[in-house]
């Protein structure tokens, strides 16, 4: 179990002081810090004010090699096959360009897949000859496992799987996705950014090629930080698209070595301060255990569910069969982005999510935008309540 008053105590956030209180919904976005990442950023970039920052980072190496340590125990891996980046989007395009594609290849998205992934899929296919297609969803909304099973074949090169998408609490059945893709040997790249730090993920378990995360959303770490994993085995054989001298060595006129494990996927310069961040919150994150975040996550946004559809007008738009924290809904009669501003008149943060993030879901269900309520183990029910009466005040 959660306690929750320690967790509370530990937010910073929660306690703004102001009348009436914050009502935070918006950890799909960008979450609210413990104190200790609020700490260890501020900490860092006062020490370089003081000495620079090659010698501050040069005083934190075997702290920033336990940020690599933090997130494998996280996600069950090898230290050795993390890459930290500065967003999901770039971790994810780091492999995605990668891999090598030529005409004929075909690209499989999630029909949940998120903008960022479904234009660099067509880029690349604009760019090689390759072909993007979706993979439907079945009546549930959740991705079509039969559906993906009549559609692959061996030109399949990559399938991208979206684990939990950005507009609600459907979670995809990622593990048995990529037990289809694997039968044709193609690989699988999982869009965990909204999964990372809400439920437990092991990569071993999931057994997918690569996986992208975000610092800033449910792992509540700092803005611009992000890492990817890839399956060790996998590592050495893809050349990225892009090296420097960190992911590379300069060994001779005309020649270079690439780093043996998954730094290869690093470019060197980063923000220290934001890495050492989110080392401190995954540790956090471990500290309460993901089990019990993930058990508080889930029974408010149970408690969401079941009270929004009560109040007229309000419709949860969640699909799918296994639901995340992410609870969204229309208001009949009131666009979201009234009810977001509506809701921050009152101290109570939820955000938008339009169309164009998840284009094939939304324009599928008809759906212009939807309000995102997604709360953290660190939200109390007092507050939800607070916010399902505003909502039914509307
Ligand atoms: C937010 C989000 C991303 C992008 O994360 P960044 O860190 O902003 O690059 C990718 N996929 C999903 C599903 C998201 O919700």
């Amino acid at each position: 179990m959660l306690d929750e008053d320690r967790v509370r105590a530990d937010t910073p956030g929660c306690a703004s002081g102001s009348e009436p209180g914050v009502v935070f919904l918006d950890s799909a976005g960008s979450s609210l810090p413990p104190r200790v990442v609020l700490d260890t950023v501020i900490d860092h970039l006062r020490r370089e004010a003081e000495v620079g920052g090659y010698r501050a980072a040069n005083e934190r190496l075997d702290d920033l090699a336990a940020v690599k340590t933090a997130i494998g125990t996280l996600i069950n891996a090898a230290p050795s096959s993390i890459a930290l980046s500065d967003s999901a989007t770039r971790s994810w395009a780091d492999f995605f360009y990668s891999i090598p594609l030529t005409a004929g290849d075909r690209i499989l998205i999630s029909e949940a897949d998120y903008a960022s992934n479904a234009i660099a899929a067509m880029q690349r296919a604009r760019a090689t000859g390759a072909t993007v297609e979706r993979i439907p969803s079945d009546s549930s909304g959740q991705l079509d496992l039969d559906a993906l099973a009549a559609l692959v074949d061996e030109r399949v090169k990559l399938v991208s799987v979206l684990h939990v998408p950005t507009n609600g609490g459907l979670v995809n059945p990622a593990a048995e996705a990529t037990r289809i893709a694997h039968s044709v040997g193609a690989l699988v790249l999982l869009d965990a950014c909204q999964s990372t730090g809400q439920l437990p993920i092991d990569v071993a378990e999931l057994d997918v090629d690569a996986l992208s995360a975000t610092g800033r959303k449910w792992l509540r770490g700092p803005r611009g930080t992000g890492f990817l994993y890839v399956r060790p085995e996998l590592v050495e054989a893809i050349e990225p698209a892009r090296l420097d001298l960190h992911s590379a060595a300069w060994t001779g006129p005309d020649e270079y070595q690439v780093a043996a494990d998954a730094s290869r996927f690093e470019f060197w310069e980063c923000d220290v301060a934001g890495r050492l961040g989110l080392g401190a919150a995954v540790r956090y994150l471990l500290e309460l255990g993901q089990e019990n975040v993930y058990n508080a996550v889930a029974a408010r946004a149970e408690h969401l569910r079941k009270a929004l559809p009560e109040i007229p007008g309000v419709t949860v738009r969640d699909i799918g069969i296994r639901h995340s924290g992410i609870v969204s809904f229309t208001v009949d009669g009131l666009d979201s982005v009234a009810v977001r501003d509506l809701l921050a008149e009152q101290n109570i943060t939820v955000t938008v999510s339009h169309a164009g993030s998840t284009l094939l879901d939304m324009t599928g269900r008809g759906l212009k935008s939807v309000v995102r309520a997604a709360p953290h183990c660190f939200v109390s029910f007092d507050e939800l309540d607070r916010f399902v009466a505003a909502v039914a005040a509307l």
